[in-house]
């Protein structure tokens, strides 16, 4: 792969919005995935492996569990910093930043929100260290956009719960230590329980043969009578508000990190524009390709300029889900756009991995469509601004 020459686009000033905290989290994430992910990522995406040597660095800058307070293990941060940190991560590789959405605002997130504190103090400081990677799973192989058909149980047996089901398509399965798992007791409420590796009955089989998401382990869940103890329920919310609300914060994540994977495709297409000559002449000067770069340049700083705003209001406790799903869908449609342009401004050459841009193009097939495919995402806005209700 050809050494990591980023530089990341900032059309609008945007840089003028951040405060010298989000620079210098920022700053630090990009250094980091130069060092450590740029160099191997192509690799470990052909060998569809996820390279859990980064699992330490992941936790040093901050990735997992951002926005987590300290005195759990967390960094503290606000939620421009944890945007900031997701785009830089996924301008990587997506995978990887599935890997820190999941842990963060999947697992972490649902045990700070809804658990006990005896489950903080038990889980998240692990978490944040990256001595243990959790996942959380939701989707079914009958029930993926419509969660709350699921048909995963628990009963309840006097000392402990009988949990019973299958989970599909779960990131960090394959070596999670820790589940999050939705299920619906007796009356069919949905809740969360924490299933630990080891429990028996409870197996995690990798999905094989992925052409997208590679540098990410992805597995099924199975349940076969698992007992969980009963101080592993999560006790402070329940039915699908639960899980629905772990899902905002890892979109608004997603939102952010999307915006990474399409600077790297324009940067990467800019910089070859401007080297690769035919015709006696840089590829750059010939209008059609002016044009797909400025496009590109254009659907980057309103992209950039949506999250950041979302952010405000996040930090303000203001955003609305709607609001999120407009940008998680608006985003990740905006980077998949540029992705597929960007790969033809490279010829041949685009395809293969001595460049990100193939790469990403495929991640991002597998963004679009998880934590709510882009339909699904249009249908909540459409839900938002009429009021009336597509899902029923
Ligand atoms: C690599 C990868 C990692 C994942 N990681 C996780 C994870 O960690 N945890 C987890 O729980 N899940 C995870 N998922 C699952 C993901 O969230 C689901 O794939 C997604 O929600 C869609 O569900 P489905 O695949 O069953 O598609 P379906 O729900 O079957 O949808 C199929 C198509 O029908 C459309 N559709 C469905 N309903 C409607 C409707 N009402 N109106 C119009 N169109 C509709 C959809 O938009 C889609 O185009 C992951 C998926 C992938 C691919």
């Amino acid at each position: 792969m050809k050494p990591d020459l980023f530089e990341a686009p900032d059309y609008y000033n945007l840089d003028e919005l951040l405060t010298d905290e989000h620079k210098l989290v920022r700053d630090a994430a990009r250094e980091w995935v130069k060092r450590e992910v740029s160099p191997i990522i192509e690799e470990y995406a052909q060998k569809a492996e996820f390279p859990t040597q980064i699992i330490n660095g992941l936790a040093e800058i901050g990735a997992f569990g951002p926005y987590i307070p300290m005195e759990y293990g967390g960094a503290g941060l606000d939620q421009i910093s944890y945007g900031l940190i997701m785009q830089e991560i996924e301008r990587g590789d997506s995978g990887i930043r599935s890997t820190a959405s999941v842990q963060s605002s999947l697992v972490m997130y649902p045990i700070w929100k809804y658990g006990n504190e005896a489950q903080r103090q038990k889980y998240l400081p692990k978490l944040a260290s990256g001595e243990w990677i959790g996942c959380f799973g939701l989707t079914e192989p009958d029930h993926g956009s419509n969660p709350s058909g699921m048909v995963t149980n628990f009963k309840d047996k006097g000392d402990h719960y009988l949990l019973n089901g299958a989970k599909m398509w779960i990131s960090n399965a394959p070596f999670a230590q820790v589940a999050i798992v939705w299920a619906k007791d007796e009356r069919g409420r949905i809740h969360g329980l924490i299933v630990e590796r080891g429990m028996e009955g409870f197996t995690t089989p990798e999905t094989h043969n992925k052409w997208s998401l590679r540098a990410s382990a992805t597995g099924e869940l199975i349940f076969d009578n698992v007992k969980v103890p009963k101080e592993n329920l999560l006790p402070n919310k329940s039915g699908l508000g639960a899980p629905l609300g772990c899902l905002d914060s890892a979109r608004y994540g997603i939102a952010w990190g999307a915006i990474g994977a399409a600077m790297d495709c324009y940067d990467t297409a800019l910089r070859y524009s401007k080297e690769r000559i035919q015709f006696g002449k840089p590829i750059g000067q010939f209008q059609l390709q002016q044009k797909k770069l400025a496009e590109m340049i254009t659907e980057i700083t309103k992209a950039q300029l949506l999250t950041w705003r979302l952010g405000v209001l996040r930090n303000d406790g203001k955003a609305s889900s709607a609001q999120i799903s407009m940008a998680k869908r608006n985003n990740v449609d905006m980077a998949i756009n540029i992705a597929r342009e960007a790969r033809q401004m490279l010829g041949g050459m685009g395809i293969t991995g001595e460049y990100s841009i193939m790469r990403h193009s495929m991640n991002l097939e597998s963004v679009i469509t998880y934590e709510g495919t882009h339909d699904i995402h249009l249908l909540i806005t459409g839900l938002d601004i009429t009021g009336l209700n597509a899902f029923k």
